[in-house]
């Protein structure tokens, strides 16, 4: 077989087994339930998943919940939710916080062979302490306590008895090193705050690289896949496992995901969300998980758009295209098509007989025959798209046309001769005849065509709700903004635009939830504020990409 092309954590992972390093595959995604997921974590998700199925091995889901002050089971139940919707299932569930007492029995041990000791700076003396990249720090004034005065300091830290930013308990490794996170980093910070499931049993929390190594060292991970920020603190999570001697991972740093036209970190995200700029964390126009749901991505999409994008070594922006590509791809080929007028101009069959009323067979999606096909009313009063039509028009124009001619999709060919407008000029009714011969299915003419445009019949349509979303920020990169200016200055005032459509009976039965391909228009999807009968549609993505260059 020709030889598969392996990205770099790949090639690491298969080096690894081949020298015995490890003898399978075990990966995790490690969230802190602090936010909703977005799109970034979904390439985290489908990095973790899909090694560990291709090598055979496990993934775990990980809750790295340590900080007590932003956590709230809200978050971890939509995470569940999001992986699941994504495709994946978890091998094991964890949470760091089952691990406290294991990480507390470690520091003691750490204390013990005089690699941990209590300090009593406060956190700005702790920062002036640590220096600076050109600068040395300083020794910490209680860095050589004795083992035994440290092991009581820091039971009575655990016990409650010091109020907080009072004492850390901090790693004696190196306040010279080059590496910032190797200047004595601290282990653990008293905080008396209520944790989301320990509740108010510990008065101390452990920091992200004291608990994050740890807790993957505990599940037996082999691949710890992280962001590039990571970089400068793999010599710490090395240290720790082995002055520990315990199963001891390779954490392998990848480039996090950005794109243009948004923002991905869950603090600005929530702010969002809070100020109300968007309706809620699921609102279509982020780029949360629950949010490219509700927008009508498909969970095959994204993992595509996932894959597609691939993992590199180095930043860099992807461009929102590629994602809107993605699921235009997916539901060109599973959206059932549905004919719906945006702006509808009215327009009469002069020739049709009065009340009469014709079933159109129409193909419900062109690249599935599976799907079928359905009847769709016609008669002798329509909608069209005020766009389809022009009274004087010029010659490549090949929609409908003054003394020109048309085809009605899965209907027939159409002549106009006249039109009807109102005092101010506008056009408000198109007069045209029908070619009888040309009827699907009557099988009378050859009569060709260049255009075909769609349309619904009046007396048939519905008119429902139409959510088109346009992108949240104006600027392609929200986040690289002058001095004193915010991320929040490039909001897009036109990032929502609510109208209505006339839309065939036919998608008055559409389910929240629900796909669909306007003809010639876009992809929509059924909103969940939609009540039976009564669909209320966002616009995914239109069928081309409108913005491109
Ligand atoms: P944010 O900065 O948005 O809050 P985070 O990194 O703090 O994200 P975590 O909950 O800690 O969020 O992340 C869980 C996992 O998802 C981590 O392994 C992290 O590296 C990964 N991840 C987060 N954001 C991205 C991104 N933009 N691209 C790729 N992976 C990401
Ligand atoms: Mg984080
Ligand atoms: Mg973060």
């Amino acid at each position: 077989p020709a030889a598969e092309r392996l990205n770099f954590i790949e090639v690491a992972i298969q080096k690894d087994l081949e020298s015995g390093r490890f003898s399978g595959v075990q990966t995790r995604f490690p969230p802190e339930p602090n936010g909703y997921l977005h799109i970034g974590h979904a390439k985290s998700i489908c990095l973790n998943f899909s090694l560990a199925k291709k090598y055979n091995g496990a993934c775990n889901l990980r809750f790295d919940d340590t900080n007590p002050s932003k956590e709230e089971t809200e978050y971890v139940d939509s995470i569940k939710d999001d992986i699941r919707w994504l495709g994946f299932n978890w091998d094991n569930l964890h949470f760091a916080s089952d691990y406290f007492d294991q990480l507390y029995e470690w520091a003691v041990q750490l204390i013990r062979s005089g690699d941990a000791y209590v300090c009593d700076l406060d956190s700005e003396q702790t920062r002036l302490y640590r220096g600076t990249v050109t600068e040395p720090g300083k020794n910490s004034p209680t860095r050589d306590r004795s083992v035994e005065e440290n092991l009581d300091l820091f039971a009575r830290m655990k016990a409650g008895e010091f109020p907080e930013g009072s004492h850390t308990l901090r790693a004696k490794i190196d306040m010279a090193s080059p590496n910032l996170n190797l200047r004595d980093p601290v282990m653990y910070r008293i905080m008396k705050a209520h944790h989301h499931r320990t509740g108010d049993t510990w008065k101390i929390y452990p920091m992200y690289d004291w608990a994050h190594g740890e807790s993957d060292s505990l599940e037996k991970i082999t691949f710890s896949i992280c962001t590039l920020e990571f970089e400068n603190h793999r010599p710490l999570y090395d240290w720790f496992c082995k002055k520990l001697e315990i199963h001891h991972p390779r954490q392998i740093e990848f480039a996090r995901l950005n794109m243009t036209y948004t923002v991905m970190s869950k603090r600005k995200l929530l702010d969002l969300v809070t100020a109300k700029h968007v309706s809620g964390w699921d609102d279509p126009r982020l780029p949360t998980i629950v949010g490219l749901r509700r927008r009508g991505y498909t969970p095959e999409s994204i993992r595509d758009f996932c894959e597609d994008i691939g993992v590199a070594k180095f930043n860099s922006t992807i461009d929102v295209v590629k994602l809107e590509n993605a699921v235009r791809t997916h539901l060109n080929k599973v959206a059932e098509r549905r004919m719906a007028v945006l702006d509808p101009v009215k327009l009469t069959l002069t020739n049709w007989p009065e009340g009469k009323v014709e079933m159109m067979e129409a193909v419900n999606n062109p690249e599935d025959p599976a799907a079928g096909t359905r009847q769709v009313p016609f008669s002798g009063t329509l909608y069209i798209e005020r766009e389809d039509f022009r009274e004087e028009a010029p010659r490549k124009y090949f929609r409908l046309k003054k003394g020109g001619a048309v085809r009605l999709r899965y209907a027939c060919i159409i002549d106009c001769h006249d039109v009807v407008k109102d005092e101010a000029g506008n056009v408000v009714e198109i007069l045209c005849t029908y070619d009888e011969d040309t009827l699907s299915g009557a099988g009378k003419s050859d009569r060709k065509c260049k255009g075909t445009i769609h349309w619904v019949s009046a007396e048939h349509a519905a008119e429902v709700p139409l959510r088109l979303y346009d992108r949240l920020f104006s600027d392609e990169k929200p986040e690289s903004v002058k001095d004193g200016g915010s991320y929040l200055d490039s909001l897009n005032p036109d990032s929502l635009q609510e109208t209505t459509a006339m839309v065939e009976p036919a998608l008055l039965d559409a389910e929240v939830g629900d796909r669909v391909q306007f003809e010639r228009t876009g992809y929509f999807c059924v909103d969940p504020d939609s009540v039976p009968g009564k669909p209320v549609f966002n616009r995914t993505v239109g069928l081309r990409d409108s913005w491109g260059k």
